[in-house]
């Protein structure tokens, strides 16, 4: 479609010129087609490398080079079948390092979809909720407060839109739109008011716009080249790994050149001991580790995704693990957010209303009797009122189910009305809605404008504390009457005597008026108002949520409940679901505003529920508990919970409710807006680090026990015990699989029963270096050991060439059978892996056979043996081999024995 200044023209004009209709939207048929001539509508993706070009990186690394320069030297010098395997090894450890990455990117890449933004649109006569990347010119979309504008598009109509378009324009007061606007066409981008501009935000009220320009063609696709998304982030583990990576690299290095040094020196012959130093350094550095600790990262956020948790952003994976405070909404997230109204109140009398969920069936009753609402104005009046100041609708859904569109606080009332015989769309009928000033959580309150055929009446409905000051009369069924303190008193009291059976209340009230003020403001319509009476909803709490708050609490976990709704509402819940522990209190927005910082920080950890606050209060609450070395998860959906959801260690946002700005802050989306899937994802978070603890310790105690076998036997005077395709054979099979196998190990039983792990704990912390220290020397000591067996120890050591090759074939299957067996001491840092169960982690074991099966295959199938150099191993050399192998499953034991009575001890030294 031609670009053209869709701000100058009117928009009934750009709708004839883009063949759209306001009511009907594109076809199906017609999106389809426009879809695939225009595209996409998303910004063009950096490319990803290709087969080749990520082939070629995995030879870019130094070591290999050196590596792959020696074997054409060994080549060259006549060594030609040596130089061949070097290279088939290297060969075989790239094409190992490129499916290792691409399985990592492609992990990545279905995150990105998971989070993919959606948008509303009008398709042959009907609303849609589609993905946003399938609008295309023509559409007409809808966009309401939170929603972030999936494309460019011309108003059709604005209802109090405020747009913030700071991503595009650097401005960021919020500008008011207009539909009806037609401007000079050389007005400049920020001056379009009746324009939207993909990639900004709605602020406030709602609008209906065609769709102008998709993907590229948009504003923000225009800028997109300069914006072209930074290199993946990497998260504060994978930073520290990587400094942990070149240390350990450096190190590998020295002790290589040591190696070698020390060779030459004790007149092994120098380009062996090149070749030894080289393969030893390639072996040593755990180049598989990044890779390895992308896909346990991406392979946990695979696992959240299925447990309703979205991860917008890789570090949360690793912060969730260490989460220690959670801050959580109570409507809907603690609590089902299925509505039904219980209680109705007017001045003086108290009505129960019966039935469930959103059927009509139900009666209202009063002392027990049942009431005639028809012949009952103050009842009528105030469910009236209540419907018409809603923008809940029921409708008839599959196998008869009555379905409810909107908010369920509002479908309540709806629900309500039914059961006294009034009907939302009749009194629609009766008194159309023409303006309207949105709910919005900081004024508690909506209110809806309606024309009458002789005034115009204004229905407010919202929390009554702050309904109430607004009100100046009362309806006593007959007539307004004007409001006394003394009334105001008791029907704060019936509001609280509700509120602390846990019912939700909401105040009614309503103005008639003869003329509309000039301008339609909060102040100029919300005063002087009727009041009419309070409707009570139950919302009963999740069961799962119960569940979830005990697992917290055994979890070293504080939950926290921060409502918009009354304190004593929210009491009464928090005590069902067990947040209010013996000691904690619940405090309201206003006595947290009267607080300072340093009084907050005081009182922050004894206060479990937050009732009545407003969304600014939430990001007090975070650097309160941030300030007392809390990691904290926060959970938010509208607009303004934006900054409490970036200021928090973990923003999570509600997927059903949230809006699309609050989504785009956070780090976690929660597609069933559960709190009990922000306590599985901190379970999976915790699962996550351990694994990838495991891996890295096992990598890192391998690789110091295979440097230190060959540094050993070369101080010792010995031969050397492993040739460089032994050691980098041995890098190919014990460092790959089961390294990946510990990365998904299934999780310890007390996963959530320990304390948090503490923000800087790190894979190596807690006495770690010593435990892996341990075990390298393990390892060499028991590769050594087997070596000088195979010459002959105790006896006479026996150097003839026969013997060494039997001797380095034994020391190699000693070390690759306890680097397999090794592995499953990292099933648990302190427990018996007798206690979690050797076969439990059912990866591991087959990495196990299939690792083991191969040195055997490439031991005992002469060819394969021929190739690798090795001697012939069979009878008690084998056994004795294979023994010196399984003692590291002893010394894995010892060593956790040793560990429990050091943290026995500890503890009890504490209590003491
Ligand atoms: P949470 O933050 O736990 O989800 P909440 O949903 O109760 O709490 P808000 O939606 O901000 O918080 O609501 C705050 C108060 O505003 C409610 O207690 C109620 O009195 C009032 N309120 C909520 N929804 C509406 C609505 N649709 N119309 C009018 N008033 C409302």
């Amino acid at each position: 479609m031609e670009s053209k200044s869709w701000h100058a023209i009117t928009s009934g004009e750009v709708m004839a010129a883009l063949g759209s209709s306001r009511t009907m939207g594109l076809s199906d048929e017609e999106a389809r087609s426009r879809l695939s001539r225009y595209g996409r509508n998303a910004l063009a993706e950096v490319k990803r490398r290709g087969l080749l070009q990520e082939l070629a990186a995995q030879f870019k690394e130094f070591l290999v080079i050196l590596l792959l320069i020696s074997a054409g030297i060994s080549a060259a010098v006549g060594e030609g079948e040596d130089a061949l395997i070097i290279a088939g090894i290297v060969i075989l450890n790239a094409v190992l390092g490129v499916i290792q990455e691409r399985r990592a990117e492609n992990a990545l890449d279905a995150l990105k979809k998971m989070a993919s933004p959606k948008a509303r649109v009008i398709r042959s006569g009907q609303p849609r909720v589609v993905d946003a990347s399938q609008l295309a010119p023509g559409d007409i979309i809808l966009i309401e407060v939170g929603d972030s504008i999936p494309a460019d598009a011309r108003l059709i109509e604005s209802g109090m839109l405020r747009v913030d378009a700071s991503a595009l324009t650097g401005e960021s007061v919020p500008a008011e739109q207009s539909a009806s606007a037609i401007l000079p066409s050389d007005a400049s981008l920020g001056d379009r008011v009746n324009m939207v501009y993909a990639g900004c935000s709605v602020v406030y009220g709602r609008g209906m716009g065609i769709v102008t320009e998709t993907g590229m063609s948009t504003e923000m696709g225009k800028i997109a080249s300069l914006l072209q998304e930074a290199d993946e982030e990497l998260t504060p583990l994978q930073r520290r790994l990587e400094a942990l990576g070149r240390k350990l690299g450096v190190g590998a290095v020295a002790l290589c050149a040591g190696v070698f040094v020390v060779g030459v020196l004790r007149h092994e012959r120098p380009f062996d001991m090149f070749l030894t130093a080289v393969s030893l350094a390639v072996a040593a550095i755990p180049e598989g580790l990044p890779a390895i600790v992308t896909i346990v990262l991406a392979l946990g956020v695979q696992r959240m995704a299925s447990r309703n948790a979205i991860i917008r952003r890789l570090p949360a994976v690793e912060t969730l693990g260490s989460a220690s405070v959670i801050c959580s909404d109570k409507t809907g997230t603690l609590t089902t957010n299925q509505m039904t109204v219980r209680r109705l109140y007017v001045p003086g009398r108290l009505l129960e209303v019966t039935g469930e969920g959103y059927s009509s069936e139900g009666r209202l009753t009063e002392a027990g009797r049942d009431v005639d609402c028809p012949s009952d104005p103050a009842i009528s009046r105030l469910l009236s009122c209540a419907a018409l100041c809603n923008d809940a609708r029921l409708r008839n859904g599959d196998g008869g189910r009555i379905e409810m569109l909107g908010d369920p606080t509002e479908g309540s009332i709806i629900v309500a009305a039914m059961k006294a015989g009034i009907d939302k769309a009749r009194l629609v009928e009766w008194a159309p809605r023409i303006e309207e000033l949105p709910f919005e959580s900081d004024r508690k309150r909506m209110t809806t404008v309606h024309r009458l055929p002789e005034a115009y009446l204004c229905c407010t409905k919202g929390a009554p504390d702050e309904l109430i000051r607004v009100c100046a009369k009362w309806f006593d069924g007959t007539e307004t009457r004007p409001l006394d303190d003394q009334l105001r008193g008791e029907i704060r009291a019936a509001n609280v005597e509700m509120a602390e059976g846990a019912l939700r209340v909401l105040g009614v009230a309503q103005r008639e008026v003869s003329d509309l003020p000039p301008e339609i403001s909060v102040e100029s319509v919300e005063s002087d108002m009727v009041f009419l009476g309070l409707v009570g909803m139950q919302d009963p709490a999740r069961p799962e949520a119960a569940i979830a708050v005990k697992e917290c609490l055994s979890a070293g976990i504080t939950p926290v409940m921060i409502t918009g709704d009354h304190k004593a509402t929210a009491v009464a819940i928090a005590r069902d679901l067990g947040i209010m522990t013996p000691g904690s209190v619940a405090i309201t927005g206003a006595e947290l505003g009267a607080m300072s910082d340093a009084e907050l920080d005081e009182a922050v950890e004894h206060v479990s529920v937050y009732a009545r606050v407003a969304p600014e209060h939430k990001v007090r609450i975070v650097d309160a508990w941030r300030r007392r070395g809390q990691v904290v998860a926060m959970t938010g959906d509208g607009v303004n919970d934006a900054p409490a959801l970036k200021r928090a260690d973990i923003g999570a946002a509600m997927g059903i409710t949230g809006t699309d700005v609050a989504k785009g802050a956070a780090d976690m989306i929660l597609t069933d807006d559960n709190f009990a899937t922000i306590v599985a994802a901190v379970r999976e978070g915790r699962v996550v680090f351990e694994n990838i603890k495991k891996s890295v310790q096992y990598l890192v105690s391998c690789n110091i026990g295979e440097i230190l076998v060959v540094f050993a036997a070369i101080i010792l005077g010995l031969p050397r015990p492993l040739l460089p395709i032994h050691i980098l054979w041995l890098n190919l099979i014990t460092d790959g699989l089961p390294a990946l196998a510990l990365g998904v190990d299934p999780p310890e039983a007390g996963i959530m029963s320990r304390r948090p792990r503490a923000r800087q704990d790190d894979v190596l912390s807690g006495g770690a270096a010593v435990r892996l220290l341990v075990y390298g020397l393990s390892i060499a000591a028991l590769g050594l050991l087997s070596f000088a067996v195979g010459l002959g120890w105790p006896g006479e050591l026996d150097l003839s060439a026969e013997r060494l090759l039997e001797a380095q074939t034994m020391c190699l299957l000693t070390m690759s059978f306890s680097q397999l067996f090794h592995a499953f001491n990292f099933r648990s840092e302190t427990g018996s892996l007798f206690r979690v169960g050797p076969f439990a982690n059912s990866k591991l074991v087959g990495a196990f056979l299939g690792s083991g099966l191969l040195q055997l295959v490439v031991t005992f199938v002469p060819p394969a043996r021929r190739f690798l150099d090795l001697g012939d191993v069979h009878g008690a050399k084998l056994f004795d081999a294979l023994t010196l192998a399984v003692i590291m499953i002893a010394v894995g034991e010892l060593t956790k024995l040793f560990a429990r009575t050091q943290e026995f001890r500890d503890r009890n030294g504490t209590t003491n």
